[in-house]
Parts: C-alpha cells; sequence; structure tokens
C-alpha cells in the first residue's frame, strides 16, 4: 500500500488527516510513525514556503513516500497580517495562548467591527515520489472578538468569531470545525489533487 506521510508530530492534525483521507487507499503515518523526525528550520516568508521546507525535509528521509506538510497561522488584518507566519512564536513560543489572545484585542481597542476582518490561513505542501511537488491553500474568514470564548480547539479559536456561524471556533467541537477550517478545506483540496495525481500514474 502507498505511504502517505504527513510531517506533524500533532496528533490533532494526524486523527483529521486520517478522517479526511479515509477510504483513499494510502496508509497515513505521522513522520515519527515513518521514522523520519529531521531537525527542521521553519525560516520561509510565507506558509507555502514553510509547508514546503517541511515536506521536503521529510520526504529526503523517505523519498518512496508522499509526504505531506502544513503551516498554518493568523492574519489579523487591523494588525497588517500579524501574527501571520509567526502566529506559533507571537510574543514568544512559550506565551500562553491566554496572554496572546488578549493582547490581540487589546491591540484591537477601538477599531469597529468591520476593521476587526481576519483569517486562519492554512497551506500544504506535497511531495510525491518523482520528485513533483504540489502545494495548496486554504482560508477562512472571520473577525477578532471582543472577549474569549469557547473551551474548544486550541491556538487563538478563542478570539476567531465567524459571523455565519454566530460564534468562535473555540465554540464549536472539532468536528465541526473540520468542515469548515482552514486546515479541514486545504486537506479535502490536497486529498483531491493526490487522487488525481495517482490516477494521471504517478
Ligand atoms: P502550525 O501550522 O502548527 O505551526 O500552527 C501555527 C499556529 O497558528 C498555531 O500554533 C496557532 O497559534 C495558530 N493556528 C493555526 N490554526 C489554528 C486554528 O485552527 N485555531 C487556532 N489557532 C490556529
Amino acid at each position: 500500500m502507498e505511504k502517505l506521510v504527513f510531517a506533524t508530530g500533532n496528533m490533532g492534525k494526524m486523527r483529521e488527516i486520517r478522517e479526511i483521507m479515509e477510504g483513499s487507499g494510502f496508509e497515513i503515518l505521522s513522520m515519527k510513525e515513518a521514522g523520519a523526525c529531521p531537525d527542521i528550520i521553519e525560516n520561509g516568508l510565507s506558509f507555502e514556503e514553510n509547508a514546503m521546507i517541511k515536506a521536503r525535509a521529510v520526504h529526503e528521509l523517505l523519498p518512496d513516500s508522499i509526504v505531506l506538510a502544513d503551516d498554518s497561522g493568523l492574519e489579523v488584518d487591523a494588525l497588517g497580517g500579524e501574527p501571520g507566519i509567526y502566529s506559533a512564536r507571537y510574543l514568544g513560543e512559550n506565551t500562553p495562548y491566554s496572554v496572546k489572545n488578549k493582547e490581540i484585542i487589546k491591540r484591537l481597542e477601538g477599531v469597529p467591527d468591520e476593521y476587526r476582518t481576519a483569517r486562519f490561513v492554512c497551506a500544504i505542501a506535497a511531495v510525491f515520489p518523482d520528485g513533483t511537488e504540489k502545494c495548496v491553500r486554504e482560508t477562512v474568514e472571520g473577525r477578532i472578538g471582543y472577549e474569549e470564548r469557547g473551551e474548544h480547539g486550541f491556538g487563538y479559536d478563542p478570539i476567531f468569531y465567524v459571523p455565519e456561524l454566530g460564534c468562535t471556533t473555540g465554540e464549536i467541537p472539532e468536528l465541526e470545525k473540520n468542515k469548515i477550517s482552514h486546515r479541514g478545506k486545504a486537506l479535502r483540496k490536497m486529498r483531491t489533487e493526490i487522487l488525481e495525481s495517482f490516477s494521471d500514474g504517478k
């Protein structure tokens, strides 16, 4: 069975990709399960570059597998797109998200609803056994709220209000979020790309 390796150590992401790739006929493995955990320096200047850096690094160790990697983050328009590709590192890697979230709300003090627009972005890169590379990008649009709301999710979810849902992504369960999320959408798009590549005989 063809191996599809996801370059992450995050079990939540592995759950999501297993759910989305179910029935695709691939054996889905995390990089740890596949025995490849290279040191990766994410020094790209875009989500796409960082995702590709991770996918290439793991593909070097596992050239016969399809390797996928993602990079994601929150872009706040009123902050010129910050924290963007620095979302995980914003205010320091080990700073609790309650602090990061409060700081973003504070920086948006006095900013009215219509200028509080923001989006979660996810890029997913793939490197195929023949060396072909692909990258997809998806977003979910929302607004920065005025307070943290919700116990679900992680990271910036409690301050990311989605008007169509009428709540933050921190207020919906994981399976609901996967249906609308940047990562869910990007994974489904990549699934289509992979299945098309294979029907082309790659
Ligand atoms: P990475 O792609 O795993 O490096 O994630 C980057 C960072 O973006 C995370 O650590 C979070 O701070 C933020 N982020 C990405 N996706 C989400 C999401 O769905 N909810 C909340 N925060 C997110």
